[in-house]
């Protein structure tokens, strides 16, 4: 008897890089803007969080803060353990067994991968050549396959690109689904939704810790939707889903929200510096809105050669695999990338 449920076959475990490197540009992560010099004041771990009880179900002080940090109010926002355990939580509450997902392609892999695993049907509708997007064709098709839920990822990883918030506005205009916009990078570009919530019946916004604000070990993720759906989706949600020490964490950092934006004009800098030094380089390189850049590649094995330096990028497999997605790094360790580069590049010559 097969134990294991159909829809899980053939599934991978997920696989980071764990090996040692110098210079870390492969899992777009932010750096440590808010937590470097943080001291305890104000705030003490066992007065406010009681480690032998279970943690704040609702999370209220976390929640108070992010309201304040995207101007929300807190029955607006759901948190979790990370984004990532948020787009899931989404699937379990709307989509049955069989029923469609749709999404365009490429995009973050683990939409595939939830929608396996809840046994439902993931439809990616194509991106253009120059992963640009056609938003009409979107709602075409959506309105041939009635999905339950479209997944949209804006800015998107891993091509960079960004629908415009009128675009993002008609699918939300001229579809019954449910439509999720990751925002997880949001921060580095303008036309965020979260401000929409409440006008859209059908939208949810998740957003992140982990890019712009530099915390992705802690595992915080929220959503921001009307309250009805923040009800809904809070009956699936796991009790005590996020742990007190995150929670703390959250708050504490979040006080150091202003740090927040001089990181994201560095980034969006050094972005703009690392775009035109690759393109001096024989590589496609597509312009990004995010904290990362994908190029394309006709050299073998890219990632493992700058991965020999002691540099790492992240490689993809299949159809995507001449492409490489840099995350934007500091200026010395841009600077050292471009070298590597121009060294690999040399040597194929
Ligand atoms: N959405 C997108 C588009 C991402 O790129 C990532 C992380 N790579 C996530 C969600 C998950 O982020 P986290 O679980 O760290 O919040």
């Amino acid at each position: 008897m097969q134990l294991v449920k159909e829809s899980i076959k053939g599934l991978k475990a997920y696989s980071a890089n764990q090996g040692s490197f110098r210079i870390k540009l492969d899992a777009n992560e932010g750096k440590n803007i808010l937590f470097k010099d943080i001291t305890s004041e104000g705030l003490k771990f066992e007065e406010d969080f009681y480690i032998n009880y279970y943690p704040d179900n609702d999370a209220v002080r976390l929640r108070e803060e992010l309201g304040n940090y995207v101007g929300v109010n807190p029955r607006n926002i759901l948190v979790g353990n990370g984004s990532s355990e948020l787009i899931e939580l989404v699937i379990k509450t709307y989509v049955d067994k069989g029923e469609v997902i749709m999404g365009f392609l490429p995009s973050f892999s683990m939409y595939q991968i939830f929608s396996q695993i809840h046994s439902a049907r993931f439809i990616g509708v194509e991106s253009n050549e120059d992963f640009t997007v056609d938003i009409d064709l979107l709602i075409k098709r959506a309105k041939q396959m009635n999905p339950k839920l479209i997944l949209i990822c804006n800015p998107n990883n891993p091509t960079g690109h960004l629908i415009e918030q009128k675009d993002v506005k008609k699918l939300l205009e001229e579809t019954d689904s449910i439509v999720v916009v990751d925002e997880a990078y949001m921060e580095f570009a303008e036309g965020s939704m979260v401000q929409e919530v409440s006008k859209y019946r059908n939208l949810i916004v998740l957003r992140t810790l982990s890019k712009a604000l530099g915390l992705a070990a802690i595992r915080l993720g929220y959503m921001i939707a009307c309250e009805d759906i923040i009800k809904v989706i809070n009956c699936v949600r796991a009790p005590y889903n996020l742990n007190a020490i995150t929670q703390y964490v959250g708050v504490l950092a979040l006080k150091n929200k202003d740090r927040i934006y001089d990181y994201v004009e560095e980034v969006k800098r050094e972005r703009a510096f690392l775009y035109d030094e690759l393109r001096k380089l024989p590589f496609t390189v597509y312009k990004s809105y995010g904290n990362f850049i994908l190029i394309k590649s006709d050299i073998e094995d890219l990632g493992e050669k700058l991965a020999a330096q002691g540099i790492l990028i992240r490689s993809f497999s299949g159809d995507m695999r001449q492409y490489y997605r840099i995350a934007v790094g500091n200026r010395s360790e841009n600077q050292e990338l471009l070298k590597s580069l121009k060294e690999i590049v040399k040597d194929e010559k």
